[in-house]
């Protein structure tokens, strides 16, 4: 397995996305480079036309397929490879996260694109059989939501240290991108009918697409099996089999809550909290893992603060050790919204 040059690459990729505008844009934008650069300065916040900032990639436009290249595409083979990887859309409400993630039919966004990729990867493999499983789910107001269970249960996170289980968690076997798309519906179905305001809670929640990948190396009495086995119902996954261990990875697809300061009374309060904090605890621990990355070995590393939210303590087992983290900021151009998006690119800086 092509392993080794996973390692070599900065252990957060940091991207942003700009979508189109209509209207004059605040920010000088230099894909071939890089870099954004404020257009002048503005009074109103604390930007100033010297601000100017330099991420892994800059991406522009309406194509999906550039943006899952550059952002996404090598956190999916590395998943196939056993590695733990992470991809999170951040930005205010309306700059494009969703489009990004999920997108629409003529422009499938990174979700649909990972999941064919992965079939792929399965397809070529025939050395290997794979277990897939995905989960849905969101995080409101601090409490986490099973999207495929109509139960209603509030979902636990339990466990010490790394080992975070998530119960009960309604975890569907895939074997087709049908099958994905099936599960999807039904979570989004699920998303829908739960919330009285759809927008309001679609911009206040994290949607989280977990996929687990199982894999084990075929033995010779085996070969000619499908690619994708399910397993019984209710019945084991795969286990270790003739001395062939199992690999378990995780790949997670997030779908941030809208990154906006609060505007209205409402938004001061629970909620507002509450996104505020674990956007916050976000930055603050991919922040640290990338610092401590970064650190010899002999050097202490920082703590990072994983129980201060419900979604960094749901995602401590992948973000540790190995994992591959990419985080896609979105940007809306506009000069009206100026303060969000300086917000936005200062979290993209302190992430990286
Ligand atoms: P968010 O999820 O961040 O709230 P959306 O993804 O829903 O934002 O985007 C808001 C609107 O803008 C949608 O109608 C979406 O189709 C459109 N949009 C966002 N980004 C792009 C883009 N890069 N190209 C074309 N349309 C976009
Ligand atoms: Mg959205």
């Amino acid at each position: 397995i092509p392993v080794a040059n996973y390692g070599a690459e900065d252990k957060v990729l940091v991207s942003i996305r700009v979508r189109p505008s209509e209207q004059s844009s605040a920010w000088a934008i230099d894909n071939v480079h890089k870099v954004l650069k404020l257009k002048e300065q503005h009074a109103k916040t604390s930007a100033s036309a010297a601000h100017e900032f330099r991420f892994d990639e800059v991406l522009t436009g309406s194509e999906n397929k550039p943006v899952y290249n550059a952002t996404a595409k090598s956190h999916v083979h590395a998943a196939m490879d056993g590695y733990n990887a992470v991809i999170f859309a951040y930005g205010q409400t309306a700059s494009g996260k969703t489009f990004t993630l999920t997108g629409d039919e003529t422009q499938p966004g990174i979700i649909p694109r990972a999941m064919k990729d992965v079939f792929t990867h399965i397809r070529r493999t025939p050395t290997r059989e794979y277990l897939l499983r995905c989960s849905y789910l969101e995080i409101y107001n601090e409490q986490i939501h099973d999207l495929l269970s109509a139960s209603g249960q509030p979902v636990q996170l339990q466990g010490i240290g790394d080992n975070v289980i998530i119960s009960p968690l309604r975890e569907e076997v895939v074997t087709s991108l049908k099958g994905v798309r099936a599960v999807m519906e039904r979570g989004e179905g699920n998303r829908r009918t739960a919330s009285t305001d759809w927008n309001e809670r679609s911009s206040r929640s994290h949607s989280v697409f977990r996929l687990v990948i199982e894999s084990r190396d075929r033995g010779s009495s085996d070969r000619d099996a499908s690619p994708v086995r399910p397993p019984t119902p209710g019945g084991p996954l795969l286990h270790a089999k003739e001395g062939r261990s199992v690999t378990t990875s995780v790949l997670s697809l997030i779908d941030l809550a809208g990154s906006e300061k609060a505007t209205s009374d409402k938004d001061r309060t629970r909620e507002g909290k509450y996104i505020n904090t674990s956007l916050l605890t976000l930055g603050t621990v991919i922040g640290t893992l990338a610092e401590n990355a970064t650190k010899s070995s002999k050097s202490k590393a920082d703590h990072v603060p994983f129980r201060n939210s419900k979604l960094t303590r749901m995602l401590q087992p992948s973000l540790s050790g190995n994992a591959r983290i990419s985080v896609i900021c979105t940007l809306n151009p506009d000069s009206s919204a100026i303060a969000e998006s300086t917000s936005t690119l200062l979290f993209a800086q302190r992430v990286k």
